[in-house]
This record gives structure tokens, C-alpha cells and sequence, in this order.
């Protein structure tokens, strides 16, 4: 099908073909080129263990420590807009530093059209315009079509391909002489499509906003990052729209957003399409089709769409005039990529902006320990306190002049016990709602119906058969859940155990609580929101202009409903059992859980009407709840900070850690039992190469020892300082590649691990 390869010209300057590959090896890989038109960062077909690949081209070479009569032919050439050396640059730094091999760190990072065999064709518009006169002897005698397309040409400024395409179906084939000498140019067009919102007024910027957008800009073209930390509502998004301004009025500029979730782009898209409508946008996430997402990529990629929002991937997406990077949300654990190459979009962002020289903004209400530790300026005990280089900027008050933030309570379960998930005062509240035609949010961080399903018999317990973790009960499905590996089973009609037949189900979750309101008010609109109801790709959008239209009176949901969303009518916020998180294990949990118990705060009260928040707990004593209450994340994040301090716990050190799974866990053991000894020895012999000691701790199970039938470990690795760190992962990571075992056991590295 594809020619033979010529007889190798190896005197030919660049007859070496070197490319990475999407192959699970850390290296890259030779070709001849055939004599094809091929270019550095150019897609290429290359042939591999009997496959056909798409590589790309890394470098043109004129040898190679491989045999020339070794090497196999380049099949083909793709002439898309190859990688640039910036990317790639990103690309590398990323690769080294999550230890992932670099091959497929760079086909990862690219739209899956891009990594297929065929050419990447996406639909382009384009405007074109006369850029000189036109010769009179141009145009033969029977050059109709051609003919005609001067005379459109010269009569307009620029022409729309629909005006070219009424002098003749065949005006393309037309365009090209004109194009080829340079008589006309063309620019793409970018769709903009029309804005989701009503055009939205211009506010003038408070004393704070004023001065956060001021000293950002004094920033522009040199690496600065700034954390905006400011309540939800403190008018975070109204900063980065005048920055937008700003920086987007230099000609060809380009600028970055991020967004968590791809839920949160349609809100801010419509914002930034009134405000900034006359900037070519494009969004990156996982909703769009894969055309859509290739066209929108290739548009960032060539410099017509100026600002880009996208989700944690679109970190990677070439920019070749990006002079801002905006994170919204930045303490968002959605920004952790959790499989391939576990790399964390923020610090991926501020990497690329210290390469580029450019200022990256990260905004939150609840800044992540990291940014706060960095940025807040905190003298930590035996630390050289906050690193040069973060700056903060505050806004303490909400922007809107009505607006208030909401009245925080604790409802004490102690005293009044909920029933059925819910306590009298809750209801009650519930019940004014209703009465003043008002909405309630009830939020629950658990789907399905039920957590465990229990026979009181025996106290049997509906496990997962191949995870270690409870079946969640799912009761309109009619099944058993497991929600780690997915596994499904029938409601048991009699305990598997005993034969009871009277099991019963334990706990609340959202399907619950929705039917026990349904029962309680029987009148009232009730809708729920998690991933069980909110499987379509417009199904949320669907339901919150439900709410927004005034059609729901309760709101049962998941976290899905605490980010970014706007009800003026909403003024009644209840939480329901988050005790679990509060003396949780896992020393970020009660971070987490102030991050979101703000965010669903920030839900109510969001018009013109105050709104209130009623918490139940059994520990309303509990320190994050009043910092809650007072809204004081800033003292609540010190003190956090200071916990972690003292027990060494990121971000006062830096970890990493190496997780191994199989069928057997003595192998797993024997594995990561025999790195950890090999990692200590490293660290002997080479204890003069390093400037902090760093430490590899014993192999652990983690809380879920067992996933889908795999068990599981890991070793903690730990420093003061990165570099440390980074030399004992190298030395790890080849260790672990040679070891015999690691054929037999999946392993993977998570540098910063925000999970075991
Ligand atoms: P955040 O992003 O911090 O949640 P927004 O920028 O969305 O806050 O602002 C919240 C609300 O306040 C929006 O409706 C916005 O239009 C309004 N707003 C923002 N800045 C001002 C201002 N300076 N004056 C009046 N209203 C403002
Ligand atoms: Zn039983
Ligand atoms: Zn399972």
C-alpha cells in the first residue's frame, strides 16, 4: 500500500526522522524520511510492532546510533499546524516531572482527531480581501469565475465565503492563484456564537476590584502569579473581564480561563461573550464533539480565537500570543488529573506562565492550602515563610449593592435528632420557604438512595464483591451499586446471610431525601441534581433555567449544585450530614469540606433577599464551623496551615507517592517493600548530593485496599524541597522499571498526590 522505502541517503542533512510515540516507553524513536515534506512538530504515520502509529516529529537528524538498514520508512505526512517549541517545552517539563513518558504525555495532550491516522481537516472560515491591485494581464480570457471573483473583491472591503460562493460553486479552486502570488490575503473567522445572556451593563469597579485589576496590570509581560481570594459574589469574574479588556486591545493578544468543571463554562462563556463580544472565544472541554473540539484547538492553536475557557486539559493548548492566565476556582480538586499523567492544571499554569513571562491570576473564595501558604505571606515555624513571588489581592465584600452574604447556623443533631434525614428546624424553614414562594437548596454529598443496606438479623451488609467499600442502594433503578468500580447487582429479597427477609436501608443519600420531601410536601416542586439525574449534556443546563424560572421550590442535590450557580430566588440553604468529613482521616478533608460549604453558601442570598444557611451537626463546637459562620476562611486557613505545619503534611513538605496493584497483594508488597529499601539505599549512598534529606516511608494500604478486584498499595515519598524529591523519584522510577515484578503489577506515580 505505502512505497518501499528509497535506499537511504544518509548524507542528506535531515534524512533522520526522530518522533515520540503514544507507547508506554520513556524514549523516542528513528525513521527514515523517505523524502516526504516533513517538519519539526509535523504529525507523522510511522509504522511500530507491526502497527501504524501517529508520532510526532521531535527532530531532523542526519544520524543515529541505529544501524541505517535498521531503520523503517516514515508512511506519511500530515501538514496540520505542527507543535511549537513552547509547547513542547511545557510538554517536557511536565513529562520529567510527573514521570510519565513523554510520548504519551504529548498525544495526551492533543485533541483525539489529532492522534488519529487521517488528516485533521476542520471547517474553517475564512474573510478575504484584496492586498494589492491586480495586474490586467491576471486574468485570461477565460477565466470566467475568476474574473468575477476580483470584480466582488474590489468592490467590497472584505468578502464572506457565502458572497464568493454566488459568483460560482467553484470559487475555491479560483481563490488559489490569488492566494499563491499574494494578491489576496484572508483571515479565519472564528464562529462567535451569539451570546447566551442579555448584554450586561458596565458596573463601576469598588475600591477593591479597582485596585486588584490596577496592580495586575501593572504586571502584564513578566511571570508574576497573583491569588484573587474573594467571597463568591466579591466580583472575582468582573476583575477578569476588565483585565480582559485591557490586555486583549494589544493586537493579536491572547488569553487563557480556566474553569474546574465543564458545567461552569456556559455561565462565565455568556458573560465574557456580552462583555467582550468583540473577541473571538473558543471553549475546550469534553462536551464538545471531537470536530468541534479539533477546530477549536487548531483556532487557539493559530491565533484567531483570543481567549480560550477550558477545563484542566486546555492547560496544554499551544497559545502562540497568550499574555494572561486566569484560574477561576483554583482550589478546585477538579484541576487534578486522577489517571495517566496525574498532573495538576494550576501548577501546570503557573509552570507555563514562568516559561512565557506572562502574570497568572488564581481566583477562589477558599484558596487551596498551597496557593494561601504561597501567597498569604504566613511566617511558618522553621519555614522560610510565603515564597517570593505570590502576591495576594482581597476583596472582602460582595459587589452587587443588594446583595448580603447569608446568615450561617448550626442545627445540633444532639438535641434535635433529624428524622429521616431531616431536623424540625429544617423543615419548618423548608415549610417558610414555601409559604413565601421562596426556593431551598438541600444539600447531600451522597447519590443513590440509601449508603448500606443492612439486615438486623445478622448484620449482614451489602458489599461490593470486588471492592472493598459498602454497595450504595439505588432504589428507582431497583439495584445495588457499587460506586468505586460500578458493579451492579439486584436487591437481595432476603439476606443473603440469614435469609432475613426484612433488610432495610441505612443512611440518607439524595433519592431519599427527595421522596421523604415529596411526602412532607406533597404541593411542593422538588427536583434533584446529581450524576444519577444529570447524565445528558444539557440536562443540567435544562434543569437550573427550570430554577432560574422560578418552576422548582426544593433543590436536592450533590456537590454538581454548590459551583458557580446563580438563583436570586433561592434564600434557604440546608446541609445535611457532613459529620463524616470532620473527623476524617485524610488530613485535606476538612479543607475540602469549609471549600464547599462555602460554595453552597454562596448559593443562597444571591439577590435582593437575605438568605440563610442551616447546617446539621452533632459537633456545632466545631472550629470550621464557626469560621464559617464569621466567613473567616483567611483565620480558618492560618490555623489549618499551621496543623500541617507541625504533623509535616503538604504544603509545608512536598510528597509523592508510588502506587502498585495486582490480584495478590504479596506481590504488591514485595514490590513496594523492596523500592522503599532501594530508595533508602539511594539516599546513603548519595546523601552528599542532597540539600534536604528526603524520607520514603513504609509501604500502606490505602482506605480502598481492594478496587475492582485489584489490591492495592503505596509509598510515601517526602521532602522539604522539590528538587530533593524529584532526585529520589528518579531514582525510583528507574529502579522500579527494572525491577522484575513490574511486568506483573500495574504501578503509577503521583507526584503531589492529593489522594492515596
Ligand atoms: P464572583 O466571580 O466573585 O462570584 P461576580 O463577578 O460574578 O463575583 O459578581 C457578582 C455579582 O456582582 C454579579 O452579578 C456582578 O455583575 C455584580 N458586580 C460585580 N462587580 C460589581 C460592581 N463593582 N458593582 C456592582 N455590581 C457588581
Ligand atoms: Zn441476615
Ligand atoms: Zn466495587
Amino acid at each position: 500500500m505505502y512505497p518501499e522505502a528509497p535506499a537511504p541517503t544518509v548524507d542528506s542533512a535531515a534524512a533522520i526522522v526522530r518522533v515520540v510515540l503514544d507507547v508506554p516507553l520513556d524514549r523516542q524513536f528513528d525513521y527514515l524520511n523517505p523524502g516526504l515534506p516533513i517538519r519539526e512538530g509535523n504529525r507523522v504515520v510511522v509504522p511500530f510492532a507491526g502497527r501504524q502509529l501517529v508520532g510526532i516529529v521531535m527532530a531532523l537528524l542526519s544520524e543515529t546510533d541505529i544501524p541505517i538498514q535498521k531503520l523503517k520508512a516514515v508512511l506519511q505526512v500530515f501538514d496540520d499546524v505542527p507543535l511549537d517549541a513552547a509547547t513542547f517545552k511545557l510538554l517536557r517539563f511536565c513529562a520529567d516531572y510527573y514521570h510519565y513518558p513523554f510520548g504519551q504525555t504529548v498525544l495526551s495532550s492533543l485533541p483525539l482527531r489529532l492522534r488519529q491516522i487521517k488528516p485533521a481537516v476542520s471547517r474553517k472560515t475564512w474573510l478575504y480581501r484584496l492586498a494589492q491591485p491586480v495586474p490586467d494581464d491576471f486574468v485570461g480570457k477565460r477565466q470566467q469565475v475568476l474574473a468575477r471573483l476580483i470584480t466582488l473583491l474590489q468592490q467590497h472591503e472584505e468578502c464572506s465565503e457565502a458572497l464568493l460562493g454566488e459568483a460560482s460553486a467553484t470559487w475555491r479552486k479560483a481563490m488559489q492563484p490569488l492566494l499563491d502570488s499574494g494578491l489576496v490575503t484572508r483571515r479565519e473567522v472564528v464562529a462567535t456564537r451569539p451570546s447566551l445572556a442579555a448584554s450586561e451593563h458596565e458596573p463601576v469597579l469598588n475600591e477593591e476590584q479597582a485596585s486588584a485589576v490596577a496592580a495586575i496590570l501593572g504586571t502584564l509581560r513578566q511571570f508574576q502569579p497573583w491569588l484573587l481570594f474573594g467571597v463568591t459574589g466579591s466580583g472575582k469574574t468582573e476583575v477578569y473581564i476588565r483585565l480582559l479588556q485591557t490586555v486583549l486591545s494589544e493586537p493579536q493578544a491572547q488569553v487563557l480561563i480556566m474553569v474546574p468543571e465543564i458545567n461552569l463554562t456556559p455561565q462565565l462563556e455568556g458573560r465574557f461573550r456580552s462583555r467582550l463580544s468583540q473577541f473571538p472565544l473558543v471553549t475546550l472541554h469534553s462536551h464538545l464533539s471531537e470536530s468541534e473540539r479539533l477546530q477549536n484547538w487548531q483556532a487557539a492553536q493559530t491565533g484567531a480565537a483570543r481567549i480560550v475557557i477550558g477545563t484542566r486539559l486546555s492547560v496544554f493548548t499551544p497559545m502562540p500570543h497568550l499574555k494572561l492566565m486566569i484560574l477561576d476556582e483554583e482550589h478546585d480538586s477538579s484541576y487534578k488529573q486522577q489517571d495517566g499523567m496525574r498532573y495538576h492544571a494550576r501548577d501546570v499554569a503557573l509552570v507555563r506562565a514562568k516559561q512565557c513571562g506572562i502574570p497568572v491570576v488564581l481566583g477562589s473564595a477558599t484558596p487551596s492550602l498551597e496557593s494561601w501558604y504561597n501567597a498569604s505571606g504566613q511566617p511558618a515555624a522553621g519555614q522560610a515563610g510565603r515564597k517570593p513571588g505570590y502576591r495576594l489581592l482581597t476583596l472582602t465584600q460582595r459587589a452587587a449593592a443588594q446583595a448580603r452574604l447569608p446568615r450561617i447556623f448550626c442545627i445540633d443533631t444532639t438535641h434535635s435528632p433529624a428524622e429521616a434525614g431531616l431536623t424540625p428546624q429544617l423543615k419548618q424553614a423548608i415549610t417558610q420557604r414555601l409559604q413565601r414562594g421562596e426556593q431551598s437548596l438541600l444539600f447531600i454529598n451522597r447519590r443513590g438512595y440509601a449508603p448500606v443496606l443492612h439486615c438486623s438479623a445478622c448484620q449482614w451488609l451489602a458489599d461490593c464483591q470486588r471492592c472493598s467499600a459498602r454497595m450504595v442502594l439505588h432504589l428507582r433503578q431497583r439495584v445495588l451499586r457499587c460506586h468505586h468500580c460500578g458493579a451492579e447487582q439486584r436487591i437481595p429479597v432476603q439476606c443473603p446471610s440469614c435469609g432475613n427477609p426484612d433488610l432495610r436501608p441505612v443512611g440518607q443519600a439524595t433519592q431519599r431525601i427527595e421522596e421523604t420531601l415529596q411526602q412532607l410536601f406533597p404541593q411542593a416542586r422538588v427536583a434533584r441534581v446529581d450524576r444519577d439525574t444529570i447524565q445528558a449534556k444539557d440536562a443540567l443546563t435544562e434543569l437550573l433555567s427550570a430554577v432560574h424560572d422560578g418552576k422548582v421550590d426544593i433543590l436536592v442535590g450533590t456537590q454538581m449544585l454548590a459551583k458557580g450557580h446563580d438563583f436570586p430566588n433561592l434564600t434557604l440553604v440546608g446541609v445535611l450530614d457532613t459529620d463524616s468529613a470532620l473527623y476524617s482521616p485524610d488530613y485535606r478533608a476538612s479543607e475540602r469540606l469549609f471549600a464547599q460549604l462555602m460554595q453552597v453558601a454562596g448559593r443562597a442570598g444571591r439577590g435582593d433577599k437575605p438568605g440563610e444557611v442551616l447546617i446539621q451537626t452533632a459537633f456545632p463546637q466545631h472550629a470550621l464551623f464557626a469560621a464559617l459562620q464569621a466567613q473567616n476562611y483567611a483565620e480558618f486557613a492560618d490555623s489549618l496551615l499551621q496543623e500541617r505545619i507541625a504533623l509535616q503534611f503538604p504544603p509545608a513538605t512536598y510528597i509523592a507517592i508510588i502506587k502498585a496493584e495486582a490480584p495478590d497483594y504479596a506481590l504488591v508488597k514485595q514490590f513496594l517493600t523492596e523500592l522503599a529499601e532501594a530508595g533508602r539505599e539511594f539516599i546513603r549512598q548519595h546523601v552528599a548530593t542532597f540539600t534536604d534529606q528526603p524520607v520514603i516511608y513504609d509501604p500502606v494500604r490505602p482506605g480502598l485496599a481492594r478496587l475492582n478486584r485489584m489490591e492495592r498499595g503505596y509509598v510515601m515519598l517526602q521532602s522539604h524541597q522539590r528538587g530533593a524529591l524529584q532526585q529520589l523519584l528518579h531514582a525510583a522510577v528507574d529502579w522500579a522499571w527494572q525491577h522484575p515484578l513490574q511486568a506483573k503489577i500495574r504501578w503509577t506515580v503521583d507526584v503531589d498526590a492529593l489522594e492515596q
